[in-house]
């Protein structure tokens, strides 16, 4: 059988409850996460090394000169990049890994790593999206409208995810649910078990 790791890239818009998704992943399934680097401000009750980690501008930069990204994009304003070596280690221990990242670092990913999974979560309609980015209460009335309008133009880039999960109110578990059925069939691949045919009649 084929040991590898799984890689899991999450993305959605601001407000779809991609986090909540992926904080019940990790209960329910041994996963490790992808912890970021960002020059973003830590929102109250974020911490270093755990949330993210943040740096400032000159550090971010000097991070991609040497190479230490997987990908990396702006948002917002602001840098998001993946460590490439914490990723790179899981994969090679067999750990199934989850990247939470926007739509341009995940193609960045999946240019480099055909076989990473990519799974879109959509809150089920503009409404909700709109409430549940305001009812966090954590960013001013411009920063909601970009992040609207990043939410606008990312949304276009769907059709290049592997799969779609809508997550609806109250539904995180089920929301959690779709994407380990995802993960299980994704594990049957014969891409995943390709020297399944050689070990077979030993
Ligand atoms: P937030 O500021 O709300 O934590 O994140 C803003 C956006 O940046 C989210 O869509 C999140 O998925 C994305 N993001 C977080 N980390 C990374 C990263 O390492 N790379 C990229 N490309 N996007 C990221």
């Amino acid at each position: 059988m084929n040991q590898k790791g799984l890689l899991v890239i999450i993305s959605g818009p601001a407000g779809s409850g991609k986090g909540t998704i992926v904080s019940r992943l990790r209960e329910l399934a041994p996963f490790d996460f992808s912890v970021s680097a960002t020059t973003r401000k830590p929102r109250p009750g974020e911490l270093h090394g755990v949330h993210y980690y943040f740096v400032d501008k000159a550090d971010f930069e000097s991070k991609i000169e040497q190479g230490e990204m997987l990908e990396y994009a702006q948002y917002v304003g602001n840098y998001y990049g993946t460590p490439k070596k914490p990723v790179e280690d899981a994969l090679a221990e067999g750990k199934n890994i989850i990247l939470d990242i926007e739509v341009k670092g995940a193609l960045q990913v999946k240019e480099k790593m055909p076989e990473a999974i990519m799974i879109y979560v959509l809150p089920p309609d503009y409404e909700t999206l709109l409430a549940r980015i305001r009812g966090r209460g954590t960013e001013t009335e411009e920063v909601i409208q970009k992040r609207m309008n990043e939410a606008k133009n990312e949304i276009k880039t769907f059709p290049r995810y592997d799969y779609v999960v809508i997550n609806r109110d109250g539904g995180v578990d089920r929301a959690a649910q779709d994407v380990l059925t995802i993960l299980s069939a994704e594990k049957m691949r014969t891409l995943r078990n390709a020297d399944i045919p050689e070990n077979f009649f030993r």
